[in-house]
């Protein structure tokens, strides 16, 4: 018997392994792309997709913008302005924190960024192809940034193969994209697919319109105003009547501090919540705002942090239930 040679994986393969984390699909590629425009302040997201994220995700903000150094940081592992320290998790107040995501999608796909900071002249044009960079340059752009993800995964065929369909692929983009749009009001957001408009959302909205614009809610809607405050915690939104239900739980949008977020305290307080008035393989339609002390929540569960763990889920699941069941017409 001989023994096997050990080695230290170089960068771009120790990305490429990380990205099966984070990038699971296009859809994974727009949250992490938007949650990035958010962050960075922008008033305005634009979103556009070819061949349900396929071809090409791009994703085009007026934020905050990146200096040069900054941009060839913000594509290496690890690298992020959002925390310094473990502790920081604790009070986190941005979406993003892990310092993972540009350097996992910039892996696995042919990647360009285009960033300026609002006081420079120029910006700068990284060009990136499966975690290799191939070129850095000035570029003239406005100020903000927007990101390329064209060809995903066109160095991983086994992670492409496990793609579903195009209609899948593009459902999944547009409820990432929903999503966020429920979650952050006061931006703006417009949505291309494939050269045509789907949404041009107006920013500094309220959740009512946003609803109306993104579903087309009308009055028949059935929709009951949540607002429910216990000491810190706060629960808004709306909830549909127990008279509309789903089979699973698509129609349910659930955020945390402005992520969008479940937890099974959630999922228990809304069957609570509705208690006896659907059954028991039925979903309702809610779309539920949680904000509470960032102290009161682990965001840090899940490579994609779409679970959280809350310190006292028995206080969180009381308040939840109560809320919907208030909304509802109940006690
Ligand atoms: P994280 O968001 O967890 O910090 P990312 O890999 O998503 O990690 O991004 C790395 C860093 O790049 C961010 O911390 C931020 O400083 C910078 N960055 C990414 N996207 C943008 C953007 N759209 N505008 C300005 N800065 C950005
Ligand atoms: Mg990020």
């Amino acid at each position: 018997m001989k023994e096997r040679a050990i080695r230290v994986l170089g960068d771009t393969v120790i990305n490429q392994i990380a990205a099966g984390e984070v990038v699971e699909r296009p859809a994974s590629v727009l949250k992490e792309l938007v949650e990035n425009a958010i962050d960075a302040d922008s008033a305005q997201i634009d979103v556009e997709i070819v061949a349900a994220g396929g071809k090409l995700i791009r994703v085009s903000d007026d934020g905050t913008g990146m200096s040069r150094d900054n941009a060839l940081l913000s594509i290496e592992r690890h690298a992020t302005s959002k925390i310094r320290e473990a502790a920081d998790i604790e009070r986190i107040a941005t979406l993003g924190f892990r310092g993972e995501a540009l350097a996992a999608i910039s892996a696995v796909s042919r990647f360009t960024l285009r960033t300026r900071v609002h006081e420079a002249l120029a910006g700068t044009e990284i060009v990136i192809s499966g975690g290799k960079v191939q070129d850095v340059r000035d570029a003239g752009c406005p100020p903000g940034t927007t990101m390329e993800v064209r060809n995903l995964f066109f160095n991983m065929p086994a992670r492409r193969k496990f793609l579903r369909s195009e209609a899948t692929e593009l459902s999944h983009l547009k409820q990432t994209f929903m999503m966020y749009a429920l979650a952050h009001t006061g931006v703006g957001l417009s949505f291309v697919v494939d050269g045509q408009m789907l949404w041009q959302l107006a920013g500094k909205t309220t959740l009512e319109e946003r609803l109306k614009d993104l579903y087309r809610l009308g009055a028949d809607a059935r929709l009951c105003p949540v607002h429910y405050r216990v000491g810190d915690l706060v629960v808004s939104g709306h909830v549909g009547l127990p008279d509309r239900t789903r089979s699973d739980r698509s129609e349910q949008y659930l955020f945390v501090n402005g992520r969008p977020a479940s937890s099974p305290a959630l999922f228990a307080a809304i069957r609570e919540g509705y208690h006896a008035t659907i059954p028991r393989d039925r979903h309702p339609i809610v779309f539920l705002f949680l904000a509470l002390d960032p102290g009161e929540v682990d965001v840090n569960v899940h490579p994609t942090k779409k679970e959280v763990r809350f310190r006292n889920p028995a206080a969180v699941r009381d308040a939840v239930s109560v809320a919907i069941r208030r909304a509802l017409g109940g006690d």
